[in-house]
């Protein structure tokens, strides 16, 4: 069997782990904090707060920003659908902006045109979430333009682009965001077993994610609500929170794998410059790369040309499947989701998105991925094309 993706674990992430294990603290030690600099200081943002999983940390963002109930959150619908679930968790509505056909993030032409509509029937939008599709950066600059025009903010969805860049600085700055957030799940450019982070150069919605994080209680007295010195304890509950904490065990494997960040990201871009060769001649179309971006290449997928192509998508996804590579299909426009459909988004909603569901295929992609897996990758591939 060969994945779409999975971790690469080395001696020195294993020994990590098993220091916390030995030591005092297995939560709410030093390990997460020292975790938390290391991405900031990576990624060029004043504050990082580590979190259970980038669900969360997209859940502690949108509430940062103060999404709630009224208010409309916009996304991608190619997309895991936590980046859509946040905004229902805060009783907010989710709108859809559809995709760029060359490099599947979410459209500025479209975004534009949604905007000026949104305008004028009052309906724009409080938050814009864009994704970082496989790893390439999204258009910021002109959504960032965007939001100072129409009054909107932004969280990156960078779950897929720790080690990415953007016209030559580091996803995760915020230079262009009031957010950025990460995730951890082994099959992301880096793990901690399951976790997520959240990046903003913001001190109050830094403070406010680091409350919401854990109950919505600090141990700040700065951060107090006034009571008589008596009734001043060592904690205070000033808003409601979750327990979203990370751990000191999964902030050791986390910050042992950030050591080995660039050369994960080196070995991917290697292994997608290989399947660029080797695809070269097949009815496949390969990861279009905008000029201001560096990609993590989290994902390689290729999209079938389907007027070149004999079989069919699916015939080619269950080819595959049954030969032991386990492709998958990132992602099922969100909106054509069952849950999605009963909120009344019908197919068709966004055309490029439907485009784009109808054709792409993700190739296994991770550094561990031998000559050898991927020669029989792209064998098995042109035979299931009908080559
Ligand atoms: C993986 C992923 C998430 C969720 O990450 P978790 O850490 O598993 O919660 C969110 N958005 C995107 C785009 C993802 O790929």
């Amino acid at each position: 069997m060969i994945p779409y993706g999975r971790q690469d674990i080395n001696q020195a992430d294993i020994d990590a782990v098993i220091e916390v294990l030995r030591s005092d603290f297995l939560t709410q030690g030093p390990t997460v904090p020292a975790f938390e600099k290391a991405v900031a200081n990576h990624c060029g943002a004043t504050y990082a707060i580590a979190v259970n999983s980038a669900t969360s940390a997209l859940h502690i963002a949108c509430l940062a920003l103060g999404v709630r109930e009224g208010d409309t959150v916009w996304t991608t619908p190619i997309t895991f659908v936590a980046s859509a679930n946040c905004a229902l968790y805060c009783g907010a509505k989710v709108d859809f902006v559809d995709i760029d056909p060359r490099t599947y993030n979410m459209s500025i032409s479209c975004l534009e045109k949604k905007l000026a509509n949104a305008k004028r029937t009052g309906n724009l939008p409080k938050v814009v979430i864009p994704v970082h599709l496989c790893g390439q950066p999204c258009d910021m600059q002109s959504i960032h333009k965007l939001s100072q025009q129409y009054g909107f903010k932004i969280i990156e969805d960078a779950s897929h682009a720790i080690g990415a860049r953007y016209r030559g600085e580091p996803v995760g700055n915020c230079k262009y965001s009031d957010i950025t957030v990460f995730s951890f799940h082994p099959v992301k450019i880096i793990t901690a077993g399951e976790g997520g982070m959240v990046l903003t150069n913001d001190v109050q919605l830094a403070k406010h994610m680091q409350f919401l994080r854990s109950h919505g209680i600090t141990s700040d007295a700065e951060d107090m609500c006034d009571r008589p010195p008596e009734e001043i304890w060592n904690y205070q509950q000033i808003d409601l929170g979750f327990n979203y904490r990370m751990t000191d065990i999964h902030a050791a494997l986390g910050l042992s794998q950030m050591q080995r960040l660039d050369e994960f990201v080196i070995a991917r871009q290697r292994i997608a410059q290989r399947y660029d060769e080797l695809l070269m001649n097949m009815p496949v179309v390969r990861p279009w790369q905008h000029e201001d971006s560096y990609s993590s290449f989290h994902l390689y997928v290729i999209r079938l040309k389907s007027s070149e192509c004999i079989r069919t998508h699916r015939e080619v996804y269950e080819a595959l499947r049954a030969a032991g590579i386990l492709v998958n299909l990132h992602y099922i426009p969100v909106y054509r989701q069952p849950y999605y459909e009963a909120m009344g988004f019908e197919p068709g909603y966004c055309p490029e998105a439907e485009q784009y569901y109808a054709e792409a295929i993700s190739l296994p992609m991770y550094p561990g991925l031998s000559d050898e897996k991927h020669c029989f990758i792209v064998r098995v591939l042109n035979e299931a094309l009908g080559q």
